[in-house]
């Protein structure tokens, strides 16, 4: 059975103080109103993961994810930080692939494919991204961009270490932009990419692979994309920062 997962990409934002009262209130009103079986990602930036991780250790349904990662094991990389360093802090996901990785650092298939490796090696989940920019989906190349993305990154993987992936459907266009994809045209790609990974593996597979969906998800149009039949929960950017926004989003995981 897929996992339904609402996952916080808190992006290069908040104090530290800022971080841990968010996490405290996001605990303390999920403990009080959630009772669903959805698994809530938090994914604060680097500093903040030891601190994180300390609030949730004990709250049921919490995991901690890094928002990147190196793609080596460790060594003479200043500035970077490798997937052993971030388990040994807690974390158990990490995000990979993201738009903006991709548009602002460079990150190809290519390497996004290494980062997934090292990440599995050391136990951590991928919550790997794929998505359109608009020029691309005006151009009618929706369907061969996830395809590129999804293949590229994740096809070299077997079942049994792709069973331990989280995939994201972000339309760029829709990111941090207001603009959400409608419940529609999100559920149309979700089920595209749900056969790609049944025709990889197989349907058992594919039934198993949780696809969130990212893109300006808010607490008001949440419940309407996560009834879709193939979205499995959302990538949340600026509404997590919010910690009674971001506990609407979990509640309609169901
Ligand atoms: C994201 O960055 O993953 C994201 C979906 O951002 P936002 O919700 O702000 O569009």
């Amino acid at each position: 059975m897929r996992k339904r997962i609402a996952a916080a990409n808190w992006k290069m934002n908040l104090n530290a103080e800022q971080a841990l009262a968010l996490t405290s209130e996001l605990v303390q009103i999920t403990r009080d109103e959630y009772h669903g079986n959805g698994e809530i990602i938090l994914a604060p930036s680097f500093p903040y993961l030891s601190l994180v991780q300390h609030l949730i250790k004990d709250a049921k349904g919490f995991f901690l994810s890094a928002q990147n990662m190196h793609q080596e094991e460790g060594g003479a990389y200043t500035g970077e930080v490798a997937a052993a360093m971030l388990t040994s802090v807690g974390a158990t996901h990490c995000i990979l692939g993201h738009s903006e990785r991709r548009q602002y650092f460079g990150e190809d298939e290519a390497l996004l494919a290494k980062k997934t490796d090292k990440a599995l090696a050391h136990g951590l989940k991928p919550i790997f991204c794929v998505g359109e920019t608009l020029s691309e989906r005006e151009a009618g190349e929706t369907f061969s961009v996830v395809e590129r993305h999804l293949s590229g990154g994740l096809f070299h993987l077997d079942a049994d270490q792709f069973a331990n992936v989280v995939i994201a459907y972000e339309p760029v266009w829709a990111i941090g932009t207001g603009k959400t994809a409608s419940p529609a045209q999100a559920q149309e790609v979700h089920q595209y990419l749900r056969g790609l990974i049944a025709a990889r593996y197989s349907a058992a597979v594919a039934d198993d692979t949780s696809i969130l969906y990212g893109g300006s998800v808010k607490a008001d149009n949440a419940v309407e994309l996560f009834g879709q039949p193939d979205i499995d929960g959302g990538l949340v950017g600026g509404a997590s920062l919010k910690s009674r926004e971001f506990a609407e989003i979990i509640k309609a995981l169901g």
